[in-house]
């Protein structure tokens, strides 16, 4: 079983070695501490011009643009800010031993990622944007964005329910056909993911470097190795062919791997 694909986990293993990432909002109160030199990577996912209440049904990963533009400005201030590709070449040559370096990701295939771009442009920073290929191959919302998109929808559309718009939600996963309950509903859900022609357009202007996330963001702590396979393996698999060109990170949803395979 292991010879299947050896040259793509003997690359997971080096990059799960190396890209120990921070959450932005960790790196960012570390601004009060002496920072230590190395290499640092931070973390985005949804990227939002509006507020979120407080609530645990609401998963924390997203940051106001504000937010945002801040982080930037304080990156720019503290580091020296590379692609995910120089700095890991950097953390070979042993040069983050004399100075800190921050490169940016973007995990969960979000469209809000397009906002974010905007701004990094302007500084030149190129971000790794790690892919899921559920939404982008199959249409297929990811099960983790359930109540952050439809609390999304409610916004502009208060006149439906919550919980019904969360099984609508579920439906959308769920089916395998494109059948959906509501046009409206469905078609503001996927607008909240990339497309081909997004991702195509950003990498034609060089402005992005591709990663993968698994196909459903599925946790992959103790699913076996088949299971495995399928998320991580077939999946970025997909993804190199979707975009006709070999994809060299991947990152663990959650950052979970447990009785890993490695
Ligand atoms: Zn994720």
């Amino acid at each position: 079983m292991r010879n299947k694909d050896n040259s793509f986990y003997e690359e997971l293993s080096f990059i799960k070695q190396l890209a120990l990432r921070y959450s932005n909002k960790v790196l960012f109160n570390f601004k009060k501490k002496k920072l230590r030199n190395g290499f640092y990577i931070v973390n985005y996912h949804h990227i939002c011009n509006h507020k979120f209440p407080k609530n645990n049904d609401i998963p924390s990963i997203y940051t106001e643009i504000d937010v945002f533009k801040k982080h930037i400005k304080f990156y720019k201030e503290n580091f020296e800010i590379v692609s995910l590709k120089e700095g890991l070449k950097i953390l070979k040559s042993n040069l983050s031993t004399k100075k800190k370096y921050l490169s940016i990701t973007f995990d969960d295939t979000l469209s809000s990622f397009l906002i974010a771009i905007k701004h990094m442009k302007k500084f030149s920073i190129k971000p790794t944007i790690f892919l899921n290929s559920d939404p982008l191959i199959l249409k297929k919302p990811l099960f983790n964005h359930k109540n952050l998109l439809t609390y999304e929808f409610w916004l502009k559309n208060k006149n439906y329910n919550i919980s019904t718009l969360r099984s609508w939600y579920q439906k959308i996963i769920n089916s395998n056909e494109n059948v959906y309950q509501n046009k409206t509903f469905h078609k503001f859900i996927l607008t909240k993911y990339l497309n081909k022609k997004n991702i195509k357009i950003l990498i034609k202007k060089k402005l992005i470097d591709l990663g993968s996330h698994t196909s459903d963001h599925s946790v992959l702590n103790n699913k076996s190795y088949d299971q495995q396979y399928i998320l991580i393996a077939k999946s970025h698999k997909e993804l190199e062919s979707f975009f006709n060109q070999k994809i060299q990170f991947f990152s663990f949803p959650k950052g979970k791997l447990k009785n890993c395979i490695f």
